[in-house]
């Protein structure tokens, strides 16, 4: 029996992951559950998959949580913040899925890699802005990394076993499959007055919110690129972009032979769940079969780099390496919470984030807590772009 730590429960990976573990109660336990502000929400999945451990991220939020954990007669204890979800990601679960959003998720991705976890890793945004330390981290835990994101869930299942060194197992290339978001084949005036809905109402996935405006922006596929590069150890001239608006192709592995494997399944992350849980095992997911003959043709094209320029500014940060990321990473995410809150025109998230790289040249990597001050100058840096040009 494994036991499953779900950080970021409440959302839509944590809700994904929960379907794929209660299918299979003989293999999988609920270790740790975890949510940023929803007490009613984790204590209604406390109810339902009677963790040890429950975690508020909001630890103002505890004690409400503690007595609704009580007041439901389960055994699961109550914890908090920072200390808490390093808790539930180190403790004694054998499989961590981290599915926070945001940088939030950092600290805890850390922790379970240094615990020598199976570390099922959603939240790339931990990947892109601390990917040498996160990679340092994993070996000295000693863990395994199994990717969760459909694209770098989709290479792994291309390549053969483990993080093999590209060149010694002959590939040329890796292509990233883009869906293209809600605005493909849309021009920038089109896209000027766009709102946060029409930016989230994704054509095949459905994603929180951050992630959805990331698809919308191609900046999703932007931190994708540099999440390959780290996972995969892929030089920025072996990564691809192309877009595949069916989302049925998730990438693909093209070899020196010419040969090109893929990894195709109907768009829904239980798959991506299904795998990583029971790897190197196959386990139901509750992901219906592909047809094919009614899906008909699949298309692909390039992305429009002009009217989508989010993703050559992750090209631009992975070129500048060091802090560059962690930077971009940074300036997307304010910009992105500023357009869902309305003060942000869609076209501005490329502009603060570009400044936001101008503004900051990229320092060598070497601490964590570098790391951390480049994240909060950036948003800081963003946070007064704003003010100064759209906002306020
Ligand atoms: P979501 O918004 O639906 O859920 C986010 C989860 O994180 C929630 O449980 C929330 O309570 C928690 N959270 C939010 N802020 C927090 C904070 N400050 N501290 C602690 N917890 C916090 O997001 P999602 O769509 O499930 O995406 C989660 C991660 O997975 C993201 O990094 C996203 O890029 C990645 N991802 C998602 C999908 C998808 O299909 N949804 C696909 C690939 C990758
Ligand atoms: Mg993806």
């Amino acid at each position: 029996m494994k036991r499953v730590a779900v950080l970021g429960a409440t959302g839509s990976i944590g809700a994904s992951a929960l379907d794929v573990i209660a299918r299979h109660p003989d293999r999988f336990a609920i270790a740790a559950l975890s949510a940023n502000r929803n007490v009613d929400a984790l204590a209604a999945l406390c109810v339902r998959h009677r963790p040890a451990l429950a975690v508020i991220a909001d630890a103002a939020l505890e004690s409400e949580l503690r007595s609704k954990l009580a007041a439901a007669n389960l055994p699961t204890r109550a914890a908090s913040g920072v200390e808490g979800l390093r808790e539930a990601a180190a403790g004694d679960a054998n499989i961590v899925i981290a599915a926070i959003v945001g940088a939030a998720g950092l600290d805890s991705t850390l922790a379970a890699a240094r615990a020598g976890k199976r570390l099922l890793l959603a939240n790339k945004e931990a990947v892109v802005m601390a990917g040498p330390l996160l990679l340092d981290a994993l070996r000295a835990g000693g863990g395994e990394l199994v990717p969760i994101d459909s694209e770098h869930n989709a290479i792994f299942q291309c390549l053969p076993n483990g993080r093999p060194v590209l060149e010694k197992v002959g590939v040329r290339r890796i292509v990233l499959t883009a869906s293209g978001g809600p605005f493909r084949g849309r021009t920038r005036a089109q896209l000027a007055a766009v709102t946060p809905d029409q930016a989230c109402a994704h054509p095949k996935w459905v994603m929180g919110r951050k992630i959805s405006v990331d698809s919308a922006t191609l900046m999703n596929k932007g931190l994708e690129v540099i999440e390959a590069h780290w996972l995969f150890g892929a030089r920025a001239d072996q990564i691809d972009v192309v877009v595949h608006p069916q989302s049925i192709v998730h990438s693909l592995v093209e070899y020196a032979d010419g040969s090109t494997l893929a990894q195709l399944g109907n768009p829904d992350m239980r798959t991506a769940l299904a795998h990583a849980l029971a790897w190197p095992e196959r386990i139901e997911s509750g992901v219906a079969s592909l047809d094919l003959v009614r899906m008909g043709a699949l298309q692909f094209e390039a992305p429009d780099r002009t009217t989508f320029a989010c993703l050559d500014l992750a090209w631009r940060a992975l070129a500048a390496g060091g802090t560059a990321p962690a930077i971009l990473n940074a300036a997307n995410e304010v910009a992105v919470a500023a357009f869902l809150a309305g003060s942000l025109p869609f076209l501005a998230i490329a502009e603060v984030i570009a400044d936001t790289l101008d503004a900051m040249p990229a320092e060598p990597v070497d601490s964590l807590e570098a790391l951390i001050y480049a994240d909060l100058t950036a948003r800081q840096h963003a946070q007064r772009m704003m003010r100064r040009a759209h906002c306020c």
